[in-house]
């Protein structure tokens, strides 16, 4: 994979982009002190990545931007293993954030994701849950920065959350967003996510890093929002008409390419089947964001894949 690229996307935001944005290889961010703040304002780390190598990579491009000093907080928008598995290598004092239901969900899952994608070296894993927890909204101050934490309501999983700058204009939207790939909501909800890029597309954007995948800017955001949002409904429609008619998520995926139409061409296309487990789930009456078991779910996206699922992280 080509190296990972840090963009400056506002004066001193940063994105930490890691092609191709597939399996395990997420995107992170950085937000620096503004201007004119006190030398030892610090700094602002938005997620972590997957294998220990990539993160001692991921913090040693943040020590070029930011200097040596420690993160003031990190803020994890949920709690998949490639946002958080380097939670472990920020200093004991740094506040790890998130929202209440993530730290429940890295507590529940602890190293799963390493044992679902078996490819990579992970190096050291340790879990190391978010230890400040919020359950609405939370206001980050750095300096005359303002950084604004929004729980959205159970979509990609029950813990996601919006990191907003609102002089700046820019949202890191964890993966409630993926650019290039199908959004996964097996361990979220699929009822609940259109209400989530609502309220993603109502911060009216300038900039939307996603969680995954290259970074959107200007008219491409409601472009991509409206394109998560349309796959959405696909993905409804079908499960409402399979449940009804008794066939199984793998079969009716294996069936859908016409109804899929453009998204088709998406890529990780086998987050289609767990998507349609998760309607069922919910169409047979369980909570959005209730807890989903993946054994079953995970063995039927292998199936539709055709074999193993690669992880290039
Ligand atoms: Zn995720």
């Amino acid at each position: 994979m080509p190296e990972p690229e840090l963009h400056e996307v506002a004066p001193g935001v940063y994105a930490y982009v890691q092609p191709d944005g597939s399996w395990m290889l997420n995107n992170t961010g950085l937000v620096t002190a503004p201007p004119g703040a006190a030398p030892d304002t610090g700094y602002v780390l938005v997620d972590t990545t997957s294998t220990e190598s990539r993160n001692r990579a991921l913090l040693r491009r943040v020590r070029d931007v930011a200097g040596d000093g420690p993160p003031r907080v990190l803020v994890n928008t949920h709690h998949h293993g490639d946002h958080t598995f380097g939670n472990w290598l920020m200093p004991p004092r740094t506040p790890i954030v998130g929202h209440v239901l993530c730290r429940a969900d890295v507590e529940r899952s602890g190293t799963l994701a390493a044992r679902t994608f078996t490819g990579p070296d992970y190096g050291e894993l340790r879990v190391r849950p978010p230890d400040t927890t919020f359950e609405s909204r939370l206001t980050l101050h750095l300096g005359e920065r303002r950084i604004d934490l929004l729980h959205t309501g159970p979509a990609h999983t029950r813990g996601d959350v919006i990191v907003w700058l609102p002089a700046e204009r820019v949202a890191f939207a964890g993966d409630l967003a993926f650019s290039g790939g199908q959004p996964f909501l097996v361990d979220g909800s699929v009822a609940g996510y259109p209400a989530a890029l609502a309220a993603l597309c109502a911060l009216a954007p300038a900039v939307l890093v996603p969680g995954h995948g290259p970074i959107s800017r200007g008219d491409d955001v409601p472009r991509l929002l409206g394109d998560l949002l349309e796959y959405s409904t696909v993905v409804e429609h079908l499960a409402r008409y399979g449940h009804k008619a008794g066939v199984p998520p793998l079969e009716l995926a294996r069936g859908a390419t016409r109804e899929l139409g453009r998204f088709a061409t998406w890529r990780e296309s086998e987050r289609l089947v767990g998507n349609l487990h998760r309607a069922y789930f919910e169409l047979d009456g369980n909570a959005p964001g209730s807890h989903l078991p993946m054994a079953d779910v995970w063995a039927d996206m292998v199936a539709y894949h055709g074999g193993p699922i690669p992880c290039h992280a």
